[in-house]
């Protein structure tokens, strides 16, 4: 007995210390950037740990309950990375474990439940990442760190300068909680998931724009929720509610926090009251997922070596230094300051979001200015506040992490600085670029 007591220790002494080894990347953040950027460096050959604060995988997808997968990229991985994920839709209970597995076959170490507090530092250069593990803070040392919090939490404390919001005021896209309503009469589910569509959709007659806009005069909804978007899922009789939403709040102060989930979490029982008034099949719709943790669509955006601007998105500019290929999603803002989509852009008047050509995001949008071995990947690239509106939606944040991963390793096995990395070498249009 007392021999099986100390082999225990033994190999529980041995995983720890392999965890305090140095790595060659650490990846902050287990969303679908994080993802890409583990899976894509340690297929590389790199050795990686990513760090995911929470107990799953899969970033606002599983946290936020945010679906459909959106977004064109052309890029071999991360559709590799999708059609594991994803299968049929972002299934909510299981993508976190397909994730799981995935990063394991891979090679890649990941640790849930270890929060990043900020990055180690030499002078300008990023040498790892102090973290909150339940055991108590661990410095973990790596020669390249890659940040896929979303909120580029790691970059900010390295000060890598940063703008939150659009140029004119500073605000940002909304916060929205989406939340999943089951319990719809078979074949009755209804699928409404843009302005356009609640304009075309009607019920006796009278769109259901009209009818959202008819609640809130009516004071049964606030006026943010200008419209409620039903999604599709992969139960028959659920949809994903895409409808509640605050303004003029930061997504990095946690009073704003604060106020955002109370705020949209009441919003959704208001959504839900008004669907079952109105929608044929849905009297006994209850909801049936309310998510951990509120959406942020756009915190930080870091000054990198490169931006990607709203030009480049609109012209669908090709480059040499391309890190994604043939990114493809419009330009869908969230109005910052009230109800609706688009606001702000000439098509704001039919509410609809500016389409793009596909275009390529520049190498230079990972790699921030004056800090080094850090890389940016997903929502806090260096992107302008209408280009990350396109650039946000998931496929294209895991291809900027795919991006990432490949990057890191190349890097390490060069022995090179990162933004040396010459992104032409990098084979990202290959299944495996070996
Ligand atoms: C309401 C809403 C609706 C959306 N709708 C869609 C949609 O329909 N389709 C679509 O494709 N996209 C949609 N998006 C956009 C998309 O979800 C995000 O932009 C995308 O998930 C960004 O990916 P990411 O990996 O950069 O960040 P995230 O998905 O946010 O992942 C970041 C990860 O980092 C972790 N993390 C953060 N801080 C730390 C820390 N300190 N230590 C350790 N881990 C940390 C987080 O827990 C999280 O797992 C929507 C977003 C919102 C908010």
């Amino acid at each position: 007995m007392k021999q099986k007591v100390i082999a225990l220790f033994t190999v529980v002494f041995a995983v720890c210390a392999a965890f305090a080894q140095d790595y060659d990347v650490l990846v902050a953040g287990g969303g679908p950037a994080g993802i890409g950027a583990a899976y894509t460096a340690a297929k590389r050959g790199a050795k990686v740990l990513l760090l995911e604060k929470n107990g799953r995988l899969g970033g606002a997808a599983i946290q936020a309950h945010v679906g459909p997968l959106l977004g064109g990229v052309k890029s071999p991985i991360t559709q590799t990375i999708c059609s594991r994920l994803y299968k049929g839709g972002v299934d909510f209970q299981k993508l976190d474990l397909l994730a799981w597995d995935l990063l394991q076959e891979a090679g890649a170490e990941v640790l849930l439940h270890s929060y990043v507090l900020e990055p180690l530092m030499e002078g300008k250069r990023v040498t790892g990442l102090k973290v909150q593990c339940r055991e108590g803070p661990r410095n973990i040392t790596a020669k390249v760190v890659i940040d896929a919090t979303g909120d580029g939490v790691v970059a900010a404390a390295a000060g890598v300068p940063f703008e939150i919001g659009r140029k004119e005021d500073g605000l940002t896209q909304p916060m929205s909680i989406m939340f999943t309503i089951d319990g719809i009469a078979p074949g009755k589910r209804v699928g409404c998931g843009s302005e356009e569509a609640a304009r075309q959709f009607k019920i006796q007659g009278k769109s259901w724009e009209t009818i959202v806009q008819e609640e809130i005069a009516a004071g049964a909804l606030p006026p943010e929720v200008g419209v409620i978007r039903l999604y599709g899922a992969t139960v028959p009789t659920m949809n994903i509610v895409n409808a509640t939403q605050v303004n003029k709040l930061n997504g990095t102060k946690s009073a704003d926090l604060t106020k955002a989930e109370i705020t949209c979490r009441k919003q959704a029982f208001q959504v839900l009251d008004v669907v079952r008034r109105h929608l044929a099949g849905y009297e006994k719709a209850y909801i049936s997922g309310m998510p951990a943790v509120i959406g942020v669509r756009e915190t930080r955006r870091f000054e990198g070596v490169a931006r990607l601007e709203k030009a480049d998105c609109l012209a669908g500019r090709k480059r040499d230094d391309a890190i994604v290929h043939s990114a493809n999603f419009c330009i869908d803002i969230h109005n910052p300051a009230g109800a609706g989509q688009a606001a702000q852009q000439e098509t704001f008047v039919t509410g609809e979001a500016e389409r793009v050509r596909p275009y390529d995001i520049p190498y230079g949008a990972l790699v921030p200015k004056e800090v080094d071995g850090l890389l940016l990947s997903g929502r806090c690239i260096s992107a302008a506040h209408e280009a990350l509106a396109s650039c946000r939606v998931m496929r294209i944040a895991m291809a900027t992490g795919v991006g990432a991963g490949a990057a890191a390793a190349y890097a390490v096995q060069n022995n090179i600085e990162l933004r040396d990395v010459p992104p032409q070498k990098l084979k990202l249009l290959e299944e495996n670029g070996k």
